[in-house]
């Protein structure tokens, strides 16, 4: 394979149906694996589930600095109610434009990093060297990632590129997520004599009421401004004629560098009272990455000539992988740079851009260069 070939592994990956539920990225993870291990990679598989595979693919690692690490993930996200125009898994392309669920999200990022990494393989053998982190279950909540990280699959990195789609600009960071469930209880009674139970709708709706004015006192992140919550679901009651005895509340809060979860939730906690329970859906901590960092100026001088303007610092809007591999790696460095189209992710008739596919793994090659090779 050589950087010609990044259209044709985009499609075959594309070929292979990897929608999140249920997932089966293994033949995707295999497929990758071989091709890596050919080239002179140290390939590990680290199952979770039923045809549920991660990839970890290294080479290289002597001396003092450390790796390299690439991440992307391999699983989809399903095709959604609307009819596709182009067939989803056919890797069908047109007027340079390659079609496909995961095309921009991300397939066509996790093609581009290996296929720059099996260029570069022969040179890396005696370097710092590179690691492919390549991810099953990235859609529902990092779940691979996860279990790479509880399984100490991951040793330390020097820095982390994740492939997720950003039209090639490089992007310092993303908002962290914290998925709380928050419950009330009551006693159940006949609705003709609320007087008998406790109705646990009337407390979640309190507790709504109280989410729906709580106000962040951090204060807010250059970049990314403040943290914001939302109330998604609530659910409360099984009938019409009974008095309610269980409410549940799902909150979504984004949080920003500046918010520290523990003690948000126990602010949260304190501000709904004893009465609401609250329960982690989800922890991901925010990404951040100043950008005078000398790795991030690195990346943007080598990404300037192919997105035609020196990157300015921006920060994507969307949690990736990097939430749950930066606790592995001991928070390194971290650019989320691929060359899926942001607004291609979950559509109908997604799309990727053959020749952003190619600018990536030159600009890949590129920065394994100078990590690797100066
Ligand atoms: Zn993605």
């Amino acid at each position: 394979m050589n950087s010609q070939n990044v259209v044709q592994l985009t499609t075959e990956l594309v070929r292979m149906n990897t929608i999140n539920p249920p997932g089966r990225e293994e033949p995707c993870a295999r497929y990758l694996g071989v091709l890596l291990e050919a080239a002179g990679f140290q390939v590990k598989y680290h199952g979770f589930g039923d045809g549920r595979v991660s990839l970890v693919a290294t080479i290289g690692s002597s001396g003092s600095k450390l790796p390299l690490c690439f991440t992307g993930h391999i699983d989809t996200v399903p095709l959604g109610a609307a009819p596709w125009r182009m067939d989803p898994f056919a890797g069908d392309t047109d007027a340079g434009l390659l079609y496909g669920r995961g095309t921009s999200d991300m397939k066509c990022g996790v093609a581009a990093f290996t296929i720059a990494a099996l260029g570069m393989a022969k040179h890396l053998a005696s370097t710092c060297g590179v690691i492919l982190v390549i991810t099953a279950g990235e859609e529902t909540g990092c779940e691979g990632a996860f279990h790479l990280y509880r399984d100490g699959a991951l040793d330390k990195a020097g820095a982390l590129l994740v492939a997720e789609p950003t039209s090639n600009y490089p992007f310092v960071g993303h908002k962290g997520a914290l998925w709380l469930k928050a419950t009330t209880r009551g006693v159940t009674a006949h609705g003709s004599m609320p007087e008998m139970g406790v109705n646990a709708v009337y407390k979640g709706a309190h507790a709504v009421s109280r989410l729906e004015r709580f106000r962040f006192s951090n204060p807010p992140h250059t970049l990314m401004g403040q943290a914001t919550l939302n109330v998604g679901t609530f659910h409360g009651g099984l009938n019409i004629n009974s008095v309610p005895d269980r409410a549940e509340i799902s909150v979504d809060v984004r949080t920003v560098p500046t918010v520290d979860h523990k003690a948000l939730i126990g602010l949260l906690a304190a501000q709904l009272g004893p009465e609401v329970e609250l329960e982690t859906l989800m922890d991901l901590a925010a990404v951040y990455t100043e950008p005078r960092n000398p790795w991030v100026q690195s990346v943007f001088e080598v990404m300037a000539p192919i997105v035609g303007e020196v990157p300015t610092p921006r920060v994507a809007t969307y949690f990736t992988d990097a939430a749950a591999l930066n606790r592995a790696f001991g928070d390194p460095p971290t650019v989320i740079l691929g060359p899926g189209e942001p607004q291609m992710a979950h559509q109908t008739d997604e799309y990727c851009a053959l020749e952003r596919v190619e600018k990536a793994v030159a600009g890949y090659e590129e920065i394994i260069r100078r990590w690797c090779l100066t």
